[in-house]
């Protein structure tokens, strides 16, 4: 098989990347620049389905699996943008996929499909709990037909740009709970219905990802809004990290190969000392490591995706690629930047766009601490740290 995947994939890479030479540099440098959301980009993306790849057909998607969707993000950010933009609703699609009733699919994915519904938001994180989800305080009380919800989110994305938010929230106290992976449940918030009750305040990150704080204040939820069964949600947000994982490995291969790009392309035409700089050892040898990594972390990255579309346990896999692709892609950076010299730094050339942008993918969706606290339990079988 050749490095990319199966010989139908170069149809969807090819269009994505066709797709994406209408926004080049310049587009993500402005963007970047004024902290405005890549509204057109997003727009040309959903209207050439390719934000549906992962809604059965049947509800109006194209019924694409992990390896297509990541594929996808791929390009966006090996193209020089950033999937982040886009990613939420490939990330939350299994858990609505496998969780939510007929009704609540029939109502939703269609237009989700068509582009006409947003579903670009997750809300998981909170000050108090941090990575330990199990621990999260915001909570969610029924009141009749309706869910009342009070408590604070902070780092969730693009809150303003959606329709829709999947919310994780408590249904049950932490301590009447003797199982403390239940009692927390996920909510379809549509923020349309909510807008006013729900404060979002804007959280300035070193890049452009329009990240938030959010103020719950008695916001009310129809009861009807509840995936699945009431306390079962930390299952199902576990459910979905998987493909989470693999997609994000994605957009982070993606970004090494744009440093290895540019990092070579420079290294060739810069000359400096009479020869060009990418014939000193010192300059080659990182960049050839930097593509030895990003290679070997997206065969990692294919056998997760793989496994995972076939129905195959995954997790140490998936795992392994979110930890290998996010290392490999923040070297690559680091090459790419040392490449360029002072260049690097300089706005025009999108280095340190780049950088700062790839270097999310060790921290958030998830630490790589916890992967490899994952793999150390999980599947070494050592004690646990937590
Ligand atoms: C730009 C941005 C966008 C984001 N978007 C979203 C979003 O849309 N929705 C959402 O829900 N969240 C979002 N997040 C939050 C993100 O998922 C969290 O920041 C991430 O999961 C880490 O949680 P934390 O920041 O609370 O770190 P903490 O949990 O406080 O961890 C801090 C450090 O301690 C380490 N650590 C903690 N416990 C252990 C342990 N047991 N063993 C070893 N190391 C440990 C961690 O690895 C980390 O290095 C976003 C974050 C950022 C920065």
């Amino acid at each position: 098989m050749a490095p990319g995947g199966k010989e139908e994939h170069w149809a969807i890479r090819d269009g994505v990347r066709k797709l994406c030479r209408d926004f080049p540099d310049a587009y993500w440098r402005r963007l970047d620049r004024e902290e405005e959301y890549p509204r057109a980009f997003v727009d040309a993306l959903a209207a050439a389905g390719y934000l549906a790849a992962l809604i059965p057909e049947e509800y109006g998607g194209s019924g694409l699996g992990v390896t297509e969707a990541g594929i996808i993000l791929e390009e966006i950010n090996r193209s020089g943008g950033n999937a982040a933009a886009c990613h939420a609703q490939m990330y939350v699609m299994g858990t609505l996929l496998r969780h939510a009733s007929e009704q609540q699919k029939r109502r939703y994915l269609p237009p989700i499909a068509r582009g006409e519904l947003r579903l670009q938001a997750f809300a998981v994180t909170e000050p108090n709990s941090g990575s330990e989800t199990t621990r999260l305080e915001t909570r969610a009380e029924r009141r009749g037909d309706r869910y009342v919800v009070n408590g604070q989110k902070i780092f969730i994305s693009r809150v303003r740009q959606s329709d829709l938010l999947l919310l994780l929230a408590r249904t049950t106290p932490y301590e009447e709970l003797e199982d403390k992976t239940q009692g927390l449940s996920v909510f379809l918030v549509d923020l349309r219905e909510v807008r006013g009750k729900l404060q979002v305040q804007p959280l300035e990150t070193m890049m452009n990802h329009h990240t938030n704080v959010l103020y719950f204040e008695d916001v009310e939820i129809p009861a009807e809004n509840l995936i699945g069964k009431e306390g079962r949600g930390f299952r199902y947000i576990i459910d979905g990290w998987n493909a989470e994982r693999i997609l994000i490995a994605s957009e982070a291969i993606g970004d090494g190969r744009w440093f290895v790009d540019r990092a070579t392309a420079y290294a060739r035409e810069r000359v400096v000392f009479g020869r060009p700089i990418g014939a000193n050892q010192g300059v080659q040898f990182p960049i050839a490591q930097a593509y030895a990594r990003i290679e070997s972390a997206d065969l990692m990255r294919f056998e997760a995706a793989w496994r995972f579309d076939a129905g195959a346990t995954c997790g140490a896999q998936a795992n392994m690629a979110k930890l290998l692709a996010s290392q490999a892609s923040w070297e690559a950076a680091n090459v790419c930047l040392d490449t360029h010299g002072g260049y690097g730094f300089a706005r025009d050339y999108d280095v340190e766009r780049k950088f700062r942008e790839t270097r999310l993918y060790t921290v958030a969706p998830v630490s790589n601490n916890l992967i490899l606290a994952f793999l150390g339990h999980n599947i070494l079988g050592l004690p646990r740290s937590y």
